[in-house]
């Protein structure tokens, strides 16, 4: 494949394959398109100054946006179990380690007695298909449940257009209700295509510190120096990333209208706001806060929600389309049938140092930062660790004002988050008797190490390669190394 002007062409296959539209057909099919690691406010969608989704812009108007969505997890193994099952992270409890981590000999699975969409679209008739392109989301740890075909396709810029492609092939091909999983890792990955022409270029230069977290990686993973190229990068991967997703999606409204497509992410991504870069290791909004857009049968067009949404609504809100009961146990809720209650969010961090949980409502953010634990082990719930409130739920997280809340209403809070904790946890025991995990055997390690998926340097892993959130990347120093801004 020539390096230059992928997208050019895909659009020209993407004309190429396309038939005459078939009849609309009942049920729908449904296109789940995920973009690893596109965080909202870097995308004109969502009024980002750089136009970096075009596309998607014009296209968005003909379909609704939810202006407040937000994941349930910071990096991709708990926030896509959370997509795929309709449950909060302490309730499916795929939260720790993966295949760059095996030194530690355990890995949490997505376990076998969840009832994932894919399974139940499955149990309705519908043939499914994941173009994967994150190499961590495996079969080998439950992420493959429910499809009929579970394509692991490389993560660089060739698999996300085979990814695009391909599920225009699959629906294309399909003889009856299909469901596509298309995943595209550009923006977390930051490469482009070679040749292709940048049009974002800052003139500031923030040196990025060995100090702040995963600094040590943007210098030598990615080489960057300074922040602002390495955002300059990212707001072109992700206008990369417009081009061939905005490409499929109208395609698609073209020639399979009955199709409810739904376009959101993971997780957002740092750029030294809370003095780190990457993801996995915070709950504040450049991490929580991604697009979510949906078209076809059953959703209003040129609507703007406001109302908090997150990725566990997914599962409900297709299947409400479908016309399908959701399992019982789902907390999610359909978007588009709306309800009486305020939306209550939560998102949670079990992975790195220590466990983060956080409860979001219109009327703000609370999260407690929980002690350190026991370096290289999934971390437990111990003692009550640090309050911090924020009064915009996707605001920026400036500054916690916890003295904002009157003692009671902080006391309510807490309860609240107690709660979903509780309720959540009480549901991973009942259905997986408290155990999810899965020891990796010898051979699968050497197999793995041959496809170069085994970290040696167990310190040395982190989101940069899909890794498992560990945020003892490298041990912070005091040095500044980035050198003077210029
Ligand atoms: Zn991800």
């Amino acid at each position: 494949m020539r390096k230059v002007a992928l997208w050019a062409v895909i659009a020209g296959a993407l004309a190429w394959v396309a038939c005459a539209p078939p009849e609309p057909r009942e049920p729908p099919h449904v296109l789940l398109i995920v973009v690893d690691t596109l965080r909202a406010d870097h995308t004109s969608l969502y009024g980002y100054e750089r136009d970096t989704t075009p596309h998607l812009r014009k296209l968005a108007r003909e379909g609704t946006i939810f202006a407040r969505h937000l994941v349930n997890a910071p990096w991709t193994k708990p926030s896509v179990a959370s997509i795929l099952t309709g449950l909060l992270p302490p309730a499916h409890g795929s939260q720790w380690g993966d295949f760059n981590r095996v030194a530690e000999g355990a890995v949490d699975v997505l376990a076998e007695s969840f009832e994932t969409l894919p399974e139940v679209l499955q149990r309705h008739g519908y043939t499914t298909v994941a173009m994967m392109t994150n190499t961590t989301i495996t079969p080998e740890i439950g992420y493959a449940q429910g499809f009929d075909r579970f394509e692991q396709i490389g993560a660089d810029l060739t698999s996300d257009r085979r990814s695009v492609l391909g599920a225009f092939e699959a629906l294309n091909a399909a003889s009856g209700p299909t469901f596509v999983w298309c995943h595209v890792m550009a923006p977390h990955n930051y490469v482009l295509p070679k040749g292709r022409k940048r049009v974002f270029e800052s003139e500031t230069r923030t040196p990025i510190l060995r100090r702040e977290y995963y600094g040590p990686k943007m210098w030598n993973s990615y080489g960057f120096r300074f922040r602002e190229p390495a955002i300059d990068v990212y707001d072109e991967t992700v206008r990369w990333v417009d081009q061939g997703v905005g490409a499929l999606v109208r395609r698609v409204r073209e020639t399979h209208p009955n199709t409810l497509i739904l376009f959101t992410s993971d997780h957002g991504e740092e750029f030294g706001e809370h003095g780190g870069y990457l993801h996995a290791r915070t709950l504040h909004s450049e991490i929580l806060h991604v697009p979510l857009v949906m078209w076809g049968p059953g959703v209003p067009r040129g609507r703007v929600v406001d109302e908090l949404s997150q990725s566990i609504d997914l599962l409900p809100t297709v299947l409400d389309v479908v016309g399908v009961e959701p399992p019982a146990e789902v907390q999610g809720r359909s978007l588009l049938s709306g309800g009486e209650d305020e939306p209550i969010v939560y998102a949670e961090k079990r992975n790195g140092r220590n466990l983060m949980r956080a409860v979001l409502t219109h009327d703000g953010k609370l999260l407690e930062s929980q002690p350190d634990g026991t370096p290289g082990r999934k971390p437990a719930k111990g003692d009550e660790g640090t309050w911090h409130y924020f009064e915009d739920p996707v605001g920026p997280d400036r500054e916690s004002r916890l003295g904002a809340l009157a003692p009671d209403e902080l006391t309510r809070r807490q309860a609240r988050l107690e709660a979903i904790w509780s309720d959540s946890v009480a549901l991973f025991e009942a259905r997986t008797g408290g155990e999810s995990q899965r020891a990796i055997r010898d051979e699968e390690i050497e197999a793995l190490r041959a496809l170069g998926y085994v970290d040696d340097e167990a310190s040395g892993d982190g989101p940069g390669r899909g890794g498992s959130g560990d945020e003892t990347g490298q041990d912070p120093g005091d040095e500044p190394v980035g050198g003077a801004s210029s």
